[in-house]
């Protein structure tokens, strides 16, 4: 079978044909078009820019994303198209582009959460996950662990209550003054710095599985301002190494502590934050002390961050088609 997804929730425009046999998935075209450097101008995504931008890319991808795989209307089985959570604009675009090729076409679609697609980034040219497993989704708007019983069972355990983990790094970054998204430029930044200055680890030992991250921008604030009053310029790669390893280790801390509760046999990370290699290593050094033998599964980097590979994948492995007149975009979509 194959299926032609797209993915638009946000800055990104994704397109991407995925053929599966059964639950192997192989990834024939995989196109990204990015708005990132217009959003970066302003420090952040506005949500009307983004979805003008979706809107000058979105059919320039989808022919890419079918030239690239050899693909037409011929030999496209399916549509699948992310329908939320995410900024409506932006989602739009998508939602109503895939129904009108599934309209013209006569092609049946899968909406697809774009949540669930960070998670089935891992099953993409991989069979062999054991269950149950821990997923770690975290992202610019979301932190959310999932268990998995199954390849088809996802049960949300805990998320975050206010900032996500990419949000907070992409908000420290902004107070320092570096360019939009952030996470990358602090992971480069903390390699020269010291975890000096303790930041808080909010909820780490918390009985729940949620997490709070907005606390720490408002302590890197505050850190920031006793520089400047006393004249000094903030050190950014101390003030970088210290915001990232206390995300890092409330990240690491809850995942390993539901792996246990739950037993679980694997851990996946997805979403732009498990490009983060400082994160993957933590996990695989705190695995190997604890004596879990567990793999640590993460997506190639560039099907961390959004892409419309993932949204195939999830589509595949646990989507329900139905006719384009019943999908509508949806925001608020979440764990259900
Ligand atoms: P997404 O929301 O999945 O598209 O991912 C974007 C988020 O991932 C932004 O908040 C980025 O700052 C963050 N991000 C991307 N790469 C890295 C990295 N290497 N380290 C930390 N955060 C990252
Ligand atoms: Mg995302």
């Amino acid at each position: 079978m194959r299926i032609l997804a797209v993915e638009t929730s946000c800055d990104e425009t994704g397109a991407s044909v995925i053929e599966a046999e059964g639950v192997t998935l192989r990834l024939l075209s995989n196109v990204v078009a990015t708005s990132l450097p217009l959003h970066s101008k302003t420090g952040g995504v506005i949500p009307e820019a983004a979805a003008r931008e979706q809107l000058k890319y979105i059919i320039p991808v989808i022919k890419q994303a079918l030239e690239e795989s050899k693909s037409s209307q011929n030999n496209i089985d399916k549509l699948a198209v992310t329908v939320g959570p995410g900024l409506i604009g932006s989602l739009l675009v998508g939602v109503e582009t895939v129904k009108a090729y599934a309209y013209a076409w006569k092609k049946p679609i899968i909406p697809v959460n774009h949540l669930f697609g960070h998670i089935y980034a891992n099953f993409i040219e991989k069979r062999d996950i054991e269950f149950p497993a821990i997923a770690l989704v975290v992202s610019g708007g979301h932190t959310d662990l999932v268990l998995m019983k199954g390849s088809k069972s996802l049960k949300w355990l805990g998320g975050t209550r206010d900032d996500a983990a990419g949000e907070a790094l992409d908000k420290t970054g902004r107070l320092l003054g570096l360019p939009y998204p952030a996470g990358p430029k602090i992971e480069e930044l903390a390699k020269k710095g010291k975890d000096i200055f303790k930041f808080p680890r909010p909820l780490m030992h918390s009985a729940d599985y949620d997490f709070s991250f907005s606390g720490l921008k408002t302590a890197v604030f505050r850190e920031v301002q006793k520089m400047d009053s006393a004249g000094r310029a903030p050190n950014l790669e101390n003030i970088s190494a210290s915001v990232q390893t206390a995300i890092v280790d409330v990240l690491v801390t809850k995942t390993l502590k539901a792996t246990k509760e739950f037993g679980a046999k694997s851990i996946l990370l997805g979403g732009g934050v498990a490009a983060n290699q400082t994160l993957r290593d933590k996990f695989e050094l705190e695995i190997r002390s604890l004596k879990l033998k567990i793999p640590l599964l993460v997506p190639e980097k560039q099907l961390c961050t959004d892409n419309a590979a993932m949204i195939g994948a999830a589509a595949t492995l646990i989507g329900k088609e139905t006719s384009w007149d019943k999908i509508q975009a949806n925001p608020e979509l979440y764990f259900d």
